[in-house]
């Protein structure tokens, strides 16, 4: 980690940084993750330079740790992103994100007449493809795409 870097992750005294975020993306984790409703405090930044990723955005979200669902959530919209735990201005967790197999009550189905749309039943999807996100909904079998992806 070069200094630089130390720095800016170092000014969290406790929380998350969700590091490597792909450009453009980083109000949509912000939704996804209802931050803007969050009350302590929150950085984000975008198009920060990544030697990795040429451009990324990067959010620190004091007091904050992040369950499974919301990780799970974070690797649908920003796959490339890396999670990092801070306490007491170390770094304890570092971790990236995967896609699941299978996506529960997190996505809404693209078909208006599912079941899930118009009854109170949560939505399950398989992941048919990972890269180009491709979500085969459990009751109509219809495929929701990554540029349809709406969240509960
Ligand atoms: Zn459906």
């Amino acid at each position: 980690m070069d200094k630089k870097r130390e720095l800016s992750v170092s000014a969290l005294e406790n929380g998350t940084v969700i590091d490597h975020i792909p450009q453009g993306h980083v109000l949509q984790v912000m939704n996804i993750l209802s931050l803007e409703n969050f009350d302590d405090q929150i950085y984000f930044g975008a198009n920060l330079d990544s030697k990795k990723y040429g451009k990324k955005g990067l959010i620190k979200v004091s007091n904050r740790f992040f369950e499974s669902n919301e990780i799970n959530k974070i690797a649908l919209v920003a796959p490339t992103a890396t999670l990092i735990e801070i306490r007491d201005f170390e770094v304890v967790k570092k971790s990236g994100v995967t896609i699941p197999d299978e996506v529960k009550d997190i996505a809404k189905c693209i078909n208006p007449k599912c079941i899930t749309n118009n009854e109170y039943v949560p939505t399950s999807f398989t992941v048919i493809d990972k890269e180009y996100l491709k979500l085969k909904c459990h009751y109509c079998e219809k495929i929701t795409k990554k540029e349809n992806v709406t969240f509960v």
